[in-house]
């Protein structure tokens, strides 16, 4: 596989300032079904740089999932153009697209996602795979991994074994396992409860502090205000791009929620 890294560069490669991870210019998606066609994003255009923490709204269906699965290169846009780390991702071939993603890109979604029957440790270490390192270090990596979102002490249970946000925990230790300039998070708190989902912002926010950039997609106002910017979707379009005002520690709020018996 060809990696795409800084070292490396392609010809794909252009000139976006470096401190610019997300650089998208009036993209469009289109999905065709039979005779119909979805116009599901209408001229887009949008910068995210380095080190900023962006939760994405919007109602149901106003193109949020279509535009992260761009970001994330699992989707590629119909017209307009897209550089992910100063790579121009429209230009790039479906292999190409699988190694971006690998090497760029965390994910994290509402459902979790994790593997049943392998350990939390092991489920980190999968995307470290392809990468031709020795199991030792894979190893050592998933587990740091693990001890940055808290799970130190959970190496070797199965997600079964575990509460709802600490397998998202798992799942965000995942994300993060190889590095990525950037970290996708769709819904990841759709499924948790109201304390968990603050737990999650927590080290959301503590990640942000050390450096990761975040993009967030979350139907929930209190959610958002986590987050430094906020960007409004509706009918496909940006409606709205704001910068958070006083934002709150998620640190500090979840003193004022009552706990719930998780483990
Ligand atoms: P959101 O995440 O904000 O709920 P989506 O991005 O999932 O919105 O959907 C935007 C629009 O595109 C909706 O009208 C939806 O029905 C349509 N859509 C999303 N994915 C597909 C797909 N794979 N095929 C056809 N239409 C789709
Ligand atoms: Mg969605």
């Amino acid at each position: 596989m060809s990696a795409i890294t800084q070292s490396e560069p392609t010809s794909a490669q252009v000139a976006v300032p470096s401190n610019v991870v997300i650089h998208v210019e009036d993209v469009h998606k289109y999905y065709e079904l039979g005779e119909t066609r979805v116009h599901a994003l209408r001229g887009v255009s949008l910068e995210i740089r380095r080190g900023e923490f962006v939760a994405v709204m919007g109602a149901s269906g106003s193109g949020k999932s279509t535009f992260m699965n761009l970001l994330g290169c699992l989707d590629k846009a119909s017209t307009g153009r897209y550089f992910l780390d100063g790579v121009a991702v429209s230009t790039l071939s479906k292999q190409e697209l699988a190694a971006i993603r690998n090497r760029k890109i965390g994910f994290v979604f509402q459902g979790f996602n994790l593997l049943a029957r392998t350990t939390s440790l092991e489920n980190v270490e999968l995307p470290t795979l392809y990468a031709k390192l020795e199991r030792s270090e894979r190893l050592k990596r998933a587990q740091s991994s693990l001890e940055l979102v808290g799970l130190g002490d959970r190496l070797d249970h199965f997600p079964s074994q575990l509460s709802g946000g600490q397998q998202q925990r798992v799942a965000i230790a995942r994300a993060l396992v190889n590095s990525p300039a950037i970290l996708l998070a769709d819904e990841p708190t759709g499924n948790l409860d109201s304390r968990t989902s603050v737990e999650i912002m927590q080290i959301f926010q503590e990640l942000n502090d050390k450096g990761l950039t975040i993009v967030l997609v979350t139907h929930e106002q209190d959610i958002s205000q986590f987050a430094k910017r906020v960007i409004v979707f509706r009918d496909g379009k940006i409606r709205k791009d704001q910068v958070v005002e006083n934002r709150p520690r998620a640190a500090e709020v979840i003193k004022n929620i009552p706990a719930v018996d998780e483990d």
